[in-house]
């Protein structure tokens, strides 16, 4: 630390991104990315824009918020919900930075509080804003605590689902969330609900106290284009826009806004690979129980694992020395592996290696 650093961030703890070794090729099981590239219609959205890159990026970010307003409009309809039009919608680079605006812009004031198991990130977030908040612990294993949650006087931010374990909250519980006090806002972080959930963009025409922001990193094979949406009422996304036009105007560059359009409109590619993704999830799950590992209940592209003869650690570097990698969380989940669903040739290597692990432990 510097002598020049504000005292304020002395003590802040910065949030740990999952490792992105170089020193050789892992099967890479431990940052939920996609295990597919993009599409080719994106990669050739993408290149088209390389001959501009003089010029600036639109800062309204139409055509990627058009493309948002008619894909999640459609989702939301087949839901039952109501349209989705493109000033319901906010963009950013990521959705991290769009969560750490929606921290910034609405609980500073009034707090938040999250389960205790859920995104990194949000405790983070909350000290670098200086927002109070409160870490509300599960009920049982894997299960959030939705009373308590209900109860608390703070905002609400909640990944659904849950971005440890991936366990799925079906809308009616966040629809009782949201109806239990409509003076609280309620962010729904959707990073992973492409894979098994319900999107509460559809709750959008019932609830003014609602913001749901959803990443193009999971789900749409977009890690690298830092890629994020919000939706919610007019009134919310300006507030957001006052925030994101008071940091950086063109936070979003011309290949990110083009691949993140085109991305959202390839509808038949999104499918194609989150069906692979969910197929892939639910044979590792099946095969890890048999190894007599204890999995998660997940709607995820990742599973939360532990074994009854083997520590979280253990597990990881057991996987790691057979060039699987996958994420040791430690702390409260140091029991623990979060481990990413990839393609099928990824769930071979894993399992492989996994088998391979307990049978070196003589389990
Ligand atoms: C991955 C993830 C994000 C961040 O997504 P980016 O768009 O890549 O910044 C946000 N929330 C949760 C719960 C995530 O898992």
């Amino acid at each position: 630390m510097s002598r020049f650093l504000a005292s304020r961030y002395s003590g802040l703890e910065a949030y740990t991104p999952g490792e992105q070794p170089r020193d050789r090729r892992y099967v890479k099981l431990n940052t939920n990315e996609s295990p597919f590239p993009p599409s080719p219609a994106v990669i050739a959205a993408a290149d088209a824009e390389k001959g501009a890159l003089n010029l600036y990026p639109d800062p309204t970010c139409l055509r990627l918020k058009e493309a948002a307003a008619k894909t999640y409009g459609e989702l939301s309809r087949a839901l039952g919900g109501g349209e989705i039009t493109p000033d319901m919608v906010t963009v950013g680079n990521g959705s991290d930075e769009l969560l750490a605006f929606a921290v910034l812009a609405f609980f500073t004031e009034r707090g938040a509080a999250f389960p205790a198991v859920g995104y990194g990130f949000y405790p983070v977030f909350c000290s670098l804003f200086g927002a109070a908040y409160d870490e509300l612990p599960m009920k049982g294993e894997f299960e959030v605590d939705l009373p308590a949650l209900a109860d608390s006087p703070r905002n609400i931010l909640l990944a659904n689902p849950n971005a440890q374990t991936g366990v799925y909250l079906p809308l009616s519980d966040i629809r009782k969330l949201l109806s239990a006090n409509k003076d609280r806002l309620v962010l729904i972080d959707e990073a992973y609900c492409d894979f098994g959930g319900e999107s509460a963009v559809s709750l959008l025409g019932e609830f003014d106290n609602l913001l749901v922001v959803t990443t193009l990193s999971k789900s749409r094979q977009l890690a690298g284009g830092r890629i994020g949406l919000a939706f919610s009422g007019r009134e919310i996304v300006l507030d957001l826009e006052k925030i994101r036009y008071s940091f950086n105007p063109y936070a979003l560059d011309r290949a990110a806004i083009a691949a993140g359009a085109a991305a959202l409109l390839d509808g038949e590619y999104f499918d194609m690979t989150r069906t692979a993704v969910i197929g892939q999830r639910e044979r590792m799950k099946e095969e890890l129980l048999a190894l007599g590992f204890t999995v998660s209940p997940s709607s995820a592209n990742f599973v939360l694992a532990r074994h009854p003869a083997l520590s979280g650690e253990k597990i990881y570097e057991g996987l790691k020395a057979r060039g699987v990698l996958v994420r040791y969380l430690g702390g409260r989940l140091s029991g623990y592996v979060r481990i990413t669903v990839g393609s099928r040739e990824d769930t071979d290597a894993l399992l492989a290696a996994a088998r391979d692990v307990c049978k070196e432990a003589k389990i």
